[in-house]
């Protein structure tokens, strides 16, 4: 089998093999990665940018309709995280504390167990994790969330691993993110 060159660039006009073409949508090489970078410097700077002003309606009506749980959660999650590190905890409303320890307490427990948890900048939101877990109705973790509050400056690494397990017992992803995304879409007026 040999290579054929039957079309060319549509940026520069080169020649361009069959497979290329076929890989790139009808570019060369050299057009196909400057276009890329490019793309990814547009969105890069427009994330930028939209990490500097609030939620607007118009977001959250997307985020509402979003099939993907997750990335809608984080795009909230993402916003509440950036007014809590500029403006402290007591500029957040009760919806989005809620959401900062339930997020939290999911994303670095799945990761590293309860020690990563308490140990990052998460186990700051450990005494809101019961009243937040109840707020988003996923009341089988509130015993374990009062016991790592309860116990949180007294554990042993066995004591941590313990929680770690008990974590995962009941641990359903999908049923955590409805629950976190449906305590979102409830909650607009607390997030727009
Ligand atoms: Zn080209």
């Amino acid at each position: 089998m040999t290579a054929q060159r039957t079309s060319t660039c549509r940026i520069c006009a080169r020649p361009l093999f069959d497979f290329v073409e076929k890989k790139t949508g009808g570019l060369c090489r050299g057009c196909a990665h400057k276009q890329a970078t490019e793309k990814v410097a547009a969105v890069r700077e427009q994330q930028d940018r939209y990490a500097e002003r609030p939620l607007t309606h118009e977001d959250f009506e997307m985020v509402c309709q979003s099939t993907d749980l997750e990335a809608a959660c984080h795009l909230v999650f993402g916003k509440a995280h950036s007014k809590w590190s500029k403006r402290g905890p007591s500029a957040l409303t009760i919806s989005e504390r809620t959401l900062l320890a339930v997020e939290t307490f999911f994303g670095e427990t799945c990761n590293g167990g309860v020690d990563q948890y308490l140990g990052n900048e998460s186990g700051k939101l450990a005494k809101d994790l019961p009243e937040a877990l109840l707020r988003v109705g996923l009341t089988s973790y509130v015993p374990l969330a009062i016991e790592i509050r309860q116990r949180q400056r007294t554990m042993n690494e066995d004591a941590l691993d313990d929680l770690t397990n008990r974590f995962f017992e009941p641990y359903d992803e999908h049923a955590f993110r409805r629950a976190l995304f449906d305590y979102i879409r409830d909650h607009e007026d607390e997030f727009v």
